[in-house]
């Protein structure tokens, strides 16, 4: 029998965002545990996952890194690593007590929110955050002051029903990862009920956050010839990953689907669909983003655009301990 001819296959356009997939702080934490595994040798420890992506959690277990959720996991004489979402400051207080060595992984805008929560602390403001209850830099950055000096904030309806000890003595601070527009709302309702409330110096949601969310509002604007389904690369537990699938359902496409990998397409779902936007979280590598744009040419005649909103250039030092 003969195979079939690429152009018996459904035309489809695959339109790229750029900037999409790893950012600065993501590159960094995974450069730090590659790195000290080459320095020190394995295992290194890693206190959870380095990055809220699968393949590359099991990529670093080859290389020798073992991934645990706790300190007491273990060995005295052991390294280890923070992971880039950042740690209650309980935690490096326990490895040191332990005489453990760590070295943090924490992105460094990251610790700038962390930073902030601590000079308003100083200057006595109660702090509100807003973020997503139970993740992990949610619990770092609340966990960098005593209890009760930081209350969370998740929806408009918190922002509506909470009460202040002072209204004059408040700041907030965000999550990294949040969606922009919901947090422009939130800060909006803040803003009226307390006048007086301090704001961070520059806007706490990264730069990376902000410019894939950027992109993915390109590539469903309905200006004609935008993508009708988005495929959104990363991972369940990845926040800004979450995040950019609902900007998308939000901006009018209905089909916005987060996959792990190519595996995960529903192929029905896309039945069409002409135009496809692709995407991946800030912790999703581009070996990921091939690897559907291939899974695509199984069954398409594939044409690839990029749709690009702008370039980014940010780098991170590695910490001194790995350095020379
Ligand atoms: S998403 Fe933003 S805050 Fe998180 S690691 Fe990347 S650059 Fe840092």
């Amino acid at each position: 029998m003969m195979d079939q001819a690429p152009n018996d296959l459904p035309p489809i356009t695959l339109l790229l965002a750029n900037p999409r997939g790893f950012c600065a702080g993501v590159d960094r934490a995974i450069q730090i545990v590659e790195q000290a595994l080459v320095k020190y040798g394995p295992p290194v420890y890693v206190r959870h996952e380095i990055v809220h992506n699968r393949y590359v959690v099991e990529d670093l277990e080859r290389k020798g890194a073992i991934f645990v959720e706790e300190l007491d996991e273990i060995p005295d004489d052991a390294r280890v690593i923070f992971s880039a979402h950042g740690v209650p400051k309980s935690v490096p207080a326990t490895a040191e007590a332990r005489n453990l060595f760590y070295l943090d992984a924490t992105c460094p805008l990251v610790s700038k929110v962390h930073v902030e929560a601590e000079r308003h602390f100083e200057a006595g403001r109660e702090i509100v955050l807003i973020g997503h209850a139970g993740h992990p830099e949610v619990i770092g950055t609340m966990g960098q002051l005593p209890d009760g000096a930081v209350a969370l904030i998740e929806t408009v309806a918190d922002a509506e029903a909470f009460e202040p000890k002072n209204p004059d003595k408040l700041a907030f601070i965000t999550q990294t990862t949040l969606s922009v527009d919901d947090t422009a709302s939130i800060v909006a309702v803040l803003q009226r009920r307390f006048p007086a409330i301090a704001a961070p110096h520059k806007e706490d949601i990264c730069y990376a956050t902000t410019n894939r969310q950027a992109a993915v509002k390109a590539m469903t604007a309905r200006d004609g010839g935008r993508a009708d389904a988005l495929l959104v690369i990363g991972a369940p537990n990845s926040s800004n990953s979450m995040r950019l699938v609902e900007v998308a359902e939000r901006a009018g496409c209905t089909r916005s689907m987060l996959v792990q990998r190519a595996g995960d397409i529903d192929w029905p779902r896309l039945a069409g669909a002409s135009r496809v936007g692709i995407t991946a979280g800030a912790s999703a590598p581009e070996i990921l983003v091939e690897e559907v744009i291939d899974a695509f040419r199984a069954h398409y005649d594939v044409t690839v655009e990029t749709l690009s909103v702008t370039e980014e250039n940010v780098s991170f030092k590695l910490p001194r301990a790995l350095m020379g």
